[in-house]
């Protein structure tokens, strides 16, 4: 029903062009502008897709009725490594000397092809969801135009000096060879055990005599370069048994025992510069194998003295170069031991702590190992455990730039707002230079030419000016893609050698960062729109992106441009199951999207997702939420449409022609309701609480649905289009059209489809409505708001009682101040007829309707009263109902205690029941209580009874499909006292109906129904 529904309305808006149109309408108005960050065509959408692209969508939509123009560029993000590893696996190829060999531009041309595999499934996935969006003219990252924006962009930073090459140490991994930034490796630590090793360090020149080296990754040990201590510890020689070991004087215990002889004690800087023999030496170096001081030691746990192997960690490799010691490195890009490592060559590091360990055994240089557990991180894209690794790459130094960037963000409108100082404003502070090469195959190749005589450095900013530079290899038509930009020699400048493009493509987060210039090859061409278009007025994408799209976004707007590239960020929560679990294939709770849209349809998931909790909390989702969206709100609203469409075509009303009638109190009540909602939800969605707004219209379609159009029916049911009924048609044809322009952002195809039809014009090319102050009337929505609560305790009431809806009661007796009771006056036959009463009455006081019973409540009172206790229960027992009455009301007991004083009792330290007769039940809240008279006489006994028939008739007349305006013959089969009744009630019979004649005989095929136990035959004639 939705699908269908979903699928003629889509229909409607491809033949059209509606959503072109919905931006080509709002030429020349103010820009809304809005950003998309880039998914990938190379994998499938999945339920996290859903929530980002709902709001998206939402937000254009909203902006667009609310007169801006929302210009939507889809986006693609196609380079990286994902993609290689994808294609590696098709071809059967792994490891960059495997693809060396297959032949790099094959395999970029691989690359290429399989960008798009998804592209049809993320073009029905959004279609399916209702997302507007521009996908026949999107940015691709892979198009030379993008990247050569992203080329000037480089250019620019290179010009400023903050392009540069470097060592660093960085997560690598050995299987993808290629370091992780760090917002990669914070995605993925596990709980591993590892060995540690306190060995044996040889001092030079002594026998015996010993560094004790703590370290935690062993197999770092033949990457040796030094020891460290800490200038100002205290250190210590000892001895036990044959041998003399130098170690922290804090940790000689932990490390030895009680068993030692002390020898001497040093300070750290005495220490400094003495020279060693390393555990192992393949290696010769030419500084090395000395002490050095490291502010980084304490002697809070291992030995106090650190092994440093400046090739596998930051602070390693910061000390050993301002010691000025000698850098190498074992360990190749598989993460393997060089031949230079004879016994180990070959064999993958991370798996040789045992065997480094059992080295030095046999050496009689293992002091002692020990297993311990540790958070260690791992690729998030293979699962391989990272290794620390010196790289020689290509960086941009953003800490240079760090004052702007945050300054820039102290401008950006966060949504949470906790995010600006928070989560993101702490990664800004913290932020390292950014490393930008990668040495892979498929990215933006780094724009960097070298001189292989000079070093000189040219960064071409355009396709033009690499060409103008080319010496050859230069061909029209570049591709600015590996192996093709590194066929072109260029001259250098400096000394006319040849220079070579540096190997490396760049991360590919610099790709997408770069599009609020790329998406339109500025500076190139269409500076006049990239003007409009910057900076962005919000964008929308999941919390995971601090480190990745709104991190790149700014920062390179930042190098760029010295400004922030958006206005607000909406940072959106996480999607999770019913049990708010994360969605994984190994727990089997992953949810397909497209599912629920085809189940439920589209409007209902967007619903669940914009109504449930604000954006950026975690989001439970489940097939149940949806469908619950789906009854409560979509289907509501096409049944309201649908009971409208019914009878204003048998009626043939016309809002154009008729005219306007004489409006209802409820007419009244309904067009002020809607009129307090539409100036609420824009509000709301003007601050971007989405939520609240959903929640008040949620609450108004309710109001529509159960209330006004139930109080209604009957005035559409009536003959003839008299000016009650023109009244009530003119007020609910208002109502729908309006609630169908406040709803489109959040449901857009039930929207259209009342929208549509009742105006003939697309919602979504209309405005956002406005209030109509003329309609206001806060004192009749207060007056109503307040029947509907008496409406509601009286319910409550009778569901106590198990007597049946159609029964009627003789007297609703409504308690409350006198102000609150005198606003109900006007709408007591509202009330009697909602609960099926003969009288309504007001009351102040509750009379002698209630009675009340006192206890004492003991964990409050017990501690108080101490031993006075059974006097109070005595006296609380011994109470009239008219005093029990008296303490309720003035909110104490006073007690005469034995000895002759007065106490009193407060009422919160007493239990209070309520209690009334019998043949009453109660219900009350703050402002009222609610009595209803359970007593059924004879009379209302019969008219009970015939009530019961009428609803009969009627639900018999639906199972015939009769027309809703047919007029019948009605024969009854009954016996004397049921035809009694009928006699007696036959004008309620007559006005509910319409009834052309009746008459009692037996047909054939008469249908049979039991009321009170008798049998009833019916039979409908046209
Ligand atoms: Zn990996
Ligand atoms: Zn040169």
């Amino acid at each position: 029903m939705s699908m269908e529904r979903e699928k003629r309305i889509q229909d409607y808006w491809d033949a059209n062009n509606i959503f072109q149109k919905s931006v080509t309408n709002r030429e020349g108005q103010k820009s809304f502008v809005f950003y998309e960050g880039p998914p990938t065509a190379n994998g499938l959408p999945h339920a996290g897709h859903v929530l980002g692209r709902v709001i998206k969508d939402f937000i254009a939509r909203y902006q667009t009725m609310r007169g801006y123009q929302v210009i939507r560029k889809a986006g693609w993000d196609t380079h990286g490594l994902p993609v290689e590893l994808g294609v590696e696996k098709k071809i059967g190829v792994s490891g960059k000397q495997e693809i060396e060999e297959y032949g790099v531009e094959k395999f970029i041309d691989e690359c290429k092809k399989s960008v798009f595999d998804y592209e049809k499934q993320w073009r029905k996935f959004t279609d399916a969801i209702g997302y507007w969006v521009d996908m026949d003219d999107p940015y691709v990252t892979l198009n030379n135009e993008y990247i050569e924006s992203v080329w000037y962009i480089l250019s620019k930073v290179h010009e400023k000096g903050l392009l540069y090459r470097g060592h660093r140490v960085t997560p690598y991994c050995p299987s993808c060879q290629t370091s992780l930034s760090s917002h990669e490796v914070a995605q993925d630590y596990k709980d591993v055990k590892d060995l540690s090793v306190t060995a044996k360090f040889k001092i030079d020149g002594k026998d015996h005599e010993y560094f004790l080296g703590w370290t935690t990754t062993p197999w770092t040990l033949p990457s040796n370069v030094a020891l460290a201590v800490h200038e100002d510890l205290e250190y210590v020689k000892v001895q036990q048994d044959e041998e003399v070991y130098v170690l922290a004087k804090e940790l000689v215990e932990d490390v030895l025992g009680d068993d030692y002889d002390v020898i001497s004690e040093h300070k750290g800087h005495e220490l400094v510069g003495l020279t060693y023999q390393p555990p192992f030496n393949y290696l010769t170096v030419e500084r090395g194998h000395e002490v050095i001081s490291a502010n980084f030691v304490t002697d809070e746990s291992g030995t106090g003295i650190v092994h440093l192997a400046p090739a596998h960690g930051e602070d390693d490799y910061k000390a050993i170069q301002d010691s000025g010691l000698d850098f190498v490195n074992v360990v190749d890009e598989r993460g393997c031991y060089t031949d230079e490592i004879a016994p180990l060559a070959g064999e993958f590091t991370k798996d040789c702590d045992v065997k480094i360990i059992k080295l030095l055994a046999d050496q009689n240089l293992l002091f002692s190992k020990e297993k311990y557990e540790h958070s260690y991180p791992h690729c998030w894209r293979c699962d391989s455990p990272l290794i620390y690794y010196a790289m020689e790459g290509w960086f941009i130094k953003t800490t240079a730039m760090k004052e702007t960037i945050l300054k820039n963000n102290q401008i950006v409108q966060w949504y949470p707002n906790h995010m600006k100082n928070g989560r993101f404003g702490k990664f800004l502070e913290n932020m390292v230079d950014w490393n930008l090469g990668r040495n892979r195959y498929w990215g933006t190749p780094l724009n960097v030419w070298i001189c292989d005589e000079c070093n000189h450095q040219y960064v071409p900013s355009s396709i033009q000016d690499l060409k103008e530079h080319a010496k050859s290899g230069f061909k029209e038509n570049l591709e600015l893609h590996k192996p093709y930009v590194d066929k072109v020699i260029v001259k250098c400048p400096s000394c006319s050698n040849n220079m070579k493009r540096t190997k490396e493509v760049i991360d590919v987060w610099f790709d997408s960062g770069s599009m609020p210039f790329a998406q339109y090859h500025y500076p190139f061409e269409n500076k006049e729109l990239f003007h409009k278009q910057f900076p962005a007025d919000v964008i929308a994408e999941g919390v995971d992106q601090t480190r990745g799209w709104f991190y790149s976004l700014l920062t390179i707007s930042s190098l760029f441009t010295g400004e922030a590239p958006y206005k607000r960020v909406l940072s959106l929560g996480h999607i999770l199951d019913e049990n708010g679990r994360k969605m994984s294939k190994s727990k089997g709770n992953v949810i397909n999207p497209m599912d629920l849209v085809e189940k439920y349809g589209a409007d209902a998931l967007r619903w669940a997702l914009l109504a449930d909790s604000a954006p950026w909390n975690n989001k439970r989702f489940s097939a149940n939420i949806v469908n619950q969206a789906k009854s409560k709100l979509v289907d509501t609203l096409n049944n309201v449409h649908s009971f409208y469409t019914l009878y204003a075509e048998i009626d043939g009303f016309d809002p154009e022609k008729h005219e306007q009638g004489e409006p209802s109190l409820l007419d009244k009540w309904v067009l002020s309701r809607l009129n307090t909602v539409t100036q609420n939800v824009m509000e709301y969605l003007d601050s971007y609480d989405f939520t609240t707004g959903a929640r008040e219209l949620s609450i108004l379609i309710d109001q529509i649905s159960n209330w006004y159009i139930r109080r209604s029916r009957e005035r559409f049911w009536s003959e003839g289009l008299n000016h009650d009924k023109l009244s009530a048609y003119h007020t609910l044809y208002s109502v729908l059209v309006r609630v169908s322009r406040l709803i489109a952002p959040f449901t857009p195809f039930i929207a259209e489809d009342i929208h549509l039809n009742l105006t003939g014009n697309s919602v979504h090319l209309s405005d956002f409505p406005k209030a109509h102050k003329e309609q206001d009337d806060p004192v009749l929505e207060m007056e109503m708001d307040r029947v509907l609560q008496v409406v509601e305790l009286a319910r409550s009431a009778r569901n106590m009682t198990n007597i049946k809806t159609k029964q009627p009661l003789s007297m609703l007796t409504v308690v409350g101040s006198k102000k609150s009771t005198k606003s109900l006056e006007k709408y007591l036959y509202i009330i009697k007829d909602e609960i099926n009463v003969k009288n309504v009455q007001l009351q102040e006081h509750s009379g002698n309707a209630v009675q009340y019973e006192l206890k004492l409540n003991f964990p409050t009172a017990g501690p108080k009263l101490g031993k006075l206790v059974g006097v109070v229960q005595k006296t609380l027992q011994s109470l009239t109902p008219e005093d029990a009455k008296k303490v309720v009301e003035q909110g104490y007991v006073e007690i005469n205690t034995p000895n002759g004083e007065k106490i009193q009792v407060e009422k919160d330290d007493l239990i209070v029941h309520q209690k009334t007769n019998q043949d009453v039940e109660m219900a009350s809240n703050s402002i009222f209580s609610v009595f209803l008279n359970t007593t059924i006489t004879d009379d209302l006994r019969k008219e009970g009874k015939a009530r019961e028939l009428i609803r009969a008739v009627q639900q018999y007349r639906k199972e015939l499909n009769l027309p809703v305006e047919q007029r019948v013959n009605l024969v009854f089969d009954v016996d004397a006292s049921m035809k009694e009744i009928i006699e007696q009630f036959k004008n309620l019979l007559q006005s509910n109906l319409l009834i052309k004649s009746l008459e009692y005989n037996k047909k054939d095929g008469m249908k049979f129904i039991v009321i009170d136990g008798a049998k009833i035959g019916i039979h409908v004639e046209k």
